[in-house]
C-alpha cells in the first residue's frame, strides 16, 4: 500500500464496475476480460477450466 501510483480509474465509486454475472458491486476481478466479483469468478473459473482462487 502506498507505492502504487494513483491510476485515472477509481478504484470506488460511481465508476465501479458491477458482477456482470450477480450484479453485486464489491470486489470485482478483472481478469481474463471479466469482471466478476470473487464469488461467481470461482463457479465461472471452474467452468471455464481454471484451477485458481481455490
Ligand atoms: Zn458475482
Amino acid at each position: 500500500m502506498g507505492k502504487e501510483k494513483p491510476k485515472k480509474e477509481r478504484k470506488y465509486g460511481k465508476g465501479t464496475r458491477a458482477c456482470v454475472r450477480c450484479g453485486s458491486y464489491g470486489p470485482i476481478i478483472r481478469r481474463y476480460d471479466l469482471y466478476l466479483c470473487r464469488h461467481c469468478f470461482r463457479e465461472v473459473a471452474r467452468n471455464l477450466g481454471f484451477k485458481k482462487y481455490e
